[in-house]
């Protein structure tokens, strides 16, 4: 799964009828997790969510050193983080002009000696910097040897308008550490949600929907995955233009609509942070969309090859395979439903067994289903459908499953999949 962690900074209030209430109230949905900084020392921050706290390597990017020893970071840390926080190692940005060298030695020395001295109660995560892919990789790579098993990937918003020489540094460290939980900072756009996603990052942060309510007075509407971005309009000020914006019913709308507050135009602090947490709900809305896939499942069968293959060649009954193509056909991916393994990657090389769910009792196909649902937990948002009989689809509930050929036998599936397939060209 891919999560995103909203950042929380230092002016993130809502006042209404004198009453100071943190924007995160005014999201239709929470984010999978928070990112706040030691720059803030804010103690007030969500306890109900996963956190990631940073040094704030940006506001001293000027300074010969950071502006904390690694002892005093994790100090630090401990007054402000909350228990089970990830807290990232005091690193140094690599910037143009200054001692590029000495600051990854810093970066390696302090990420060392942060081990050393962080609290039990928090997980240690460490930044890879870099000028090239290989030195972000080398970083990544004497990290996780260092015995750190969460790196965040910064100084990224800096390459924010170059999609691909990101993506492609996304990938070179997922191959590079696959085992580490990968957190890239900066960089939220729905686009790159889905990059993400694809790469398998773990998890994800930004704040430009925040900044640009403010400071470019932008407000945010959502046409699929994509942002439509709208200048706010100035109270009185008919040169500008007037409210071009839609009116709309995000909670952050509704509730400051209902005080007299309009988002979508300029005035107090609470037009802008209003407008700041309706952004961030349609983005949070268009990572959804962005991230979410069409899945295939095709369920297992009983004729199989007499040797070990991929699951995706094992078996050999004319419903698989044609199930098959039109998985490959339709879905982003697919997967397979496998009585004796439960979900199986197509590409996965397996042993040939002999069992079916159609044989086993019904507490049988309770424990199948149960461990099918967990092992499909982080596709609870994607688009799911399912090629299998009855005692195959146990475990649906709760996800958006659909079952195009239910009730069908046999003979009327094979006709199906033939129908919704495109055929190999026929070459004589
Ligand atoms: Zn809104």
């Amino acid at each position: 799964m891919t999560s995103y962690y909203g950042v929380i900074g230092n002016r993130d209030y809502i006042k209404l009828k004198g009453q100071r209430t943190p924007f995160w109230e005014f999201l239709d949905v929470q984010p999978d997790g928070w990112l706040s900084s030691l720059v803030y020392k804010r103690t007030d921050v969500p306890r109900d969510r996963p956190m990631i706290w940073d040094c704030g390597a940006w506001s001293y990017r000027l300074s010969d050193e950071p502006d904390y020893s690694p002892k005093e970071c994790a100090d630090l840390y401990q007054q402000f983080a909350p228990p089970g926080s990830l807290v990232i190692a005091p690193d140094h940005m690599l910037i143009p002009g200054v001692d590029v060298a000495r600051r990854r030695e810093i970066n390696l020395r302090n990420a060392t000696e942060f081990l050393e001295v962080v609290s039990p109660e928090h997980k240690p995560m460490a930044t890879v910097h870099g000028v090239t892919i290989e030195e972000r990789v080398d970083a990544a790579v004497a990290y996780a040897k260092l015995g750190y098993q969460h790196i965040a990937l910064g100084g990224m918003a800096a390459q924010a308008g170059k999609k691909e020489l990101a993506t492609e540094i996304a990938v070179a460290l997922r191959a590079a550490v696959p085992k580490v939980h990968l957190h890239i900072l900066g960089l939220s756009s729905p686009e790159y949600a889905s990059r993400w996603k694809r790469i398998g990052i773990d998890s994800f942060d930004g704040s430009s929907h925040f900044k640009q309510a403010f400071t470019g007075g932008l407000f945010y509407t959502r046409d699929g995955t994509r942002l439509e971005k709208h200048q706010a309009a100035r109270p009185g000020n008919d040169e500008c233009g007037g409210i071009v914006a839609p009116e709309c019913s995000c909670r952050a709308c509704s509730i400051l609509r209902a005080e007299g507050i309009d988002t979508r135009t300029y005035g107090s602090n609470e037009n802008n942070m209003g407008r700041a947490a309706h952004n961030m709900n349609i983005l949070m809305q268009a990572h959804a969309a962005a991230m979410s896939e069409h899945i295939v499942l095709v369920a297992c069968c009983g004729k199989k090859l007499p040797n070990a293959a991929k699951a995706k060649d094992i078996y050999r009954s004319e419903l698989f395979i044609k199930s098959r193509r039109y998985a490959e056909q339709h879905g982003d991916r697919w997967l397979i439903l496998s009585a004796k393994h439960g979900v199986v990657d197509p590409e996965d090389v397996i042993e040939p067994y002999d069992e079916t769910l159609n044989d086993k009792s019904a507490a049988e196909r309770r424990v199948w289903s149960a461990k099918v649902a967990e092992q499909l937990q982080k596709h609870r948002h994607d688009r799911l459908t399912v090629l299998a009989g009855g005692a195959y689809c146990g475990w649906t509930d709760g996800f958006n499953a659909e079952r195009p050929m239910q009730g069908l036998g046999i003979g009327q599936q094979l006709q199906y999949l033939l129908q919704h397939t495109e055929q190999q060209p026929n070459l004589f």
